[in-house]
């Protein structure tokens, strides 16, 4: 289970996203307006942040580029939605800084395919560093090499 803010102003896409994460086990938590969006991070410490990119007040762009400006907060994942895709919108979105990218009308499946795969993503780094943590904990001993296994004949 992830805990996951997303910032939208559409009251039907709100629900829809909300319904699709609850049945895959998360928790969502929404932000209508963008101006909030900002402390809401900082308060609900979301796993995952998914964003429109048409907003009124602050666009989806600018929120991306606070989020990855605040060192805080610039590890969590941010996953993209957008109605229009222009040519070069992909490009902006990611170099502002978002991981992932789902265009509207959003398929049910991508949508929830992509936010598996960030949070699987998420953990794998977090893993990777606490085994880091473990590592440099260790030995001066660089460890034996395991002799080699069975090869597997298939
Ligand atoms: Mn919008």
């Amino acid at each position: 289970m992830a805990k996951i803010l997303i910032v939208e102003d559409n009251a039907l896409n709100i629900k829809l996203f909300c319904d699709l994460l609850a049945a895959h086990g998360h928790e969502p938590e929404a932000v209508t307006d963008s101006r909030n969006a900002l402390d809401a991070v900082r308060n609900f410490k979301p796993d995952l942040v998914i964003t429109d990119i048409q907003l009124p007040h602050v666009s989806g762009l600018e929120l991306i580029r606070m989020i990855r400006g605040d060192k805080k907060l610039a590890g969590i994942p941010i996953m993209a939605v957008t109605a229009y895709s222009a040519q070069g919108d992909e490009e902006r979105i990611r170099a502002a800084g978002a991981q992932a990218y789902v265009s509207k009308p959003i398929s049910v499946v991508r949508f929830a395919q992509t936010v598996a795969e960030l949070l699987e993503a998420q953990s794998g780094r977090e893993l990777a560093k606490t085994g880091d943590d473990w590592a440099n904990e260790g030995s001066e001993d660089p460890g034996v090499d395991e002799p080699g296994g069975e090869k597997n004949p298939t």
